[in-house]
């Protein structure tokens, strides 16, 4: 590498730091001989990893179809697709972080309803009941008792800390 301004290559790097999505590092570097600085950005080489279907198929990670199933879970909800992209970003980052190969769809499927089931409770049902494939009502309606005691206990929380305050 050489710096922009002069073409020497004694570069000291300043400051280095992960961008937003971990994907790239941003380096701030300074020219020994001019004394200029300036910002470079290297992108991790990305190490393809895969999804593990639940029929054992192996499957590259697909960002955009994750944004699919996202997109359709929150059909009509009041939602921006921002949002979801970022769902999917922080998911993606999640995954490449965790250094694996190899991810089974079951592991990604729990990270998306984690996310929804805090951003909006319909979402999260539809999501859920596609995802984990539910056979009857029965389990829907498990599930949607597990949402609602759940923003129960988040009311009454919030009452005890009203009450406090
Ligand atoms: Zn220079």
């Amino acid at each position: 590498m050489r710096c922009p301004y002069c073409g020497h290559n004694d570069l000291r790097v300043v400051d280095s730091r992960d961008s937003e999505v971990g994907e790239a590092i941003r380096r701030r570097r300074e020219c020994l001989n001019c004394g200029q600085r300036f910002t470079t950005y290297e992108r991790i080489e990305s190490v393809p990893f895969f999804v593990i279907k639940k029929d054992g198929r192996r499957e590259d990670f697909d960002p955009h179809k994750l944004f699919t199933g996202l997109k359709k879970a929150t059909e009509k909800r009041d939602i921006s697709p921002e949002r979801l992209n970022s769902i999917v970003d922080q998911i993606e980052a999640e995954l490449r972080r965790s250094g694996r190969v190899e991810i089974p769809s079951r592991e990604i499927g729990e990270m998306v309803m984690e996310r929804l089931r805090d951003l909006d409770e319909v979402a999260y049902i539809r999501f859920a009941s596609v995802y984990r494939e539910f056979m009857d009502l029965r389990q829907v309606r498990r599930e949607i008792d597990q949402v609602l005691s759940a923003r129960s206990r988040r009311q009454q929380e919030k009452q005890a800390e009203t009450a406090r305050g």
